[in-house]
């Protein structure tokens, strides 16, 4: 039925687009960047400590923090582009069309900043870390595989950095499933 295949893309506690339809879009836009010759962003983005949350503050707060996560997210894109959830406290953005690289890590910092604003949760006041890792098509990756693990690379060096936003191509070694 159309509803269950709408279940099917969707993650059930955020609403927004799960792992499938984040593969789905990302092949997708893969073939338009590919015949325009446009670029393409992923950004991997996870929550830092979020078992802490849970654990201090409870799974319900947590998952109230993950649902405001995915609301400022979404906020930052536009119409076209798509945020998933990838699991747990990670979710992925795919941007289309991107003109300027700056632009992109422009919004991966508004973002970070954005999430981290205080809001209270059931009176405790939390203010959320998250870090960015970034992948652009084609300079950091040329395959749907490539720019997502280059993004989750990218965001694990991210982690501990005082800026929070990693480009990948910025980061160091380029071992991992990088095209020559
Ligand atoms: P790091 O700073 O390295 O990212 O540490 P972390 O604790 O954020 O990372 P880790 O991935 O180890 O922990 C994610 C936790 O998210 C583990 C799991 O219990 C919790 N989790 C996964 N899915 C959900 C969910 O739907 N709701 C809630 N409340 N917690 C979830
Ligand atoms: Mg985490």
């Amino acid at each position: 039925t159309e509803e269950a295949q709408r279940m099917a893309l969707q993650d059930a506690l955020t609403g927004l687009p799960n792992r499938a339809s984040f593969e789905r879009g990302l092949d997708h836009g893969l073939t338009q960047a590919i015949r325009h010759g446009w670029k393409l962003a992923v950004l991997f983005v996870d929550i830092d400590r979020f078992k802490n949350i849970n654990d201090s503050y409870g799974h319900d707060l947590g998952d109230q923090v993950l649902l405001m996560v995915a609301e400022r997210l979404k906020s930052f894109v536009r119409a076209e582009d798509i945020v998933s959830r990838w699991g747990g406290d990670e979710f992925v953005c795919l941007l289309f069309e991107v003109k300027q690289e700056a632009d992109v890590t422009r919004v991966a910092e508004k973002m970070i900043a954005r999430v981290a604003e205080a809001r209270e949760f059931n009176g405790s006041v939390l203010s959320i870390r998250a870090s960015i890792g970034i992948a652009i098509y084609p300079a950091d990756g040329e395959t749907a595989d490539a720019l997502f693990k280059n993004a989750d690379t990218a965001m694990y060096r991210a982690k501990g950095t005082e800026r929070r936003v990693v480009l990948f191509r910025e980061s160091g070694e380029r071992e991992e499933g990088h095209a020559p």
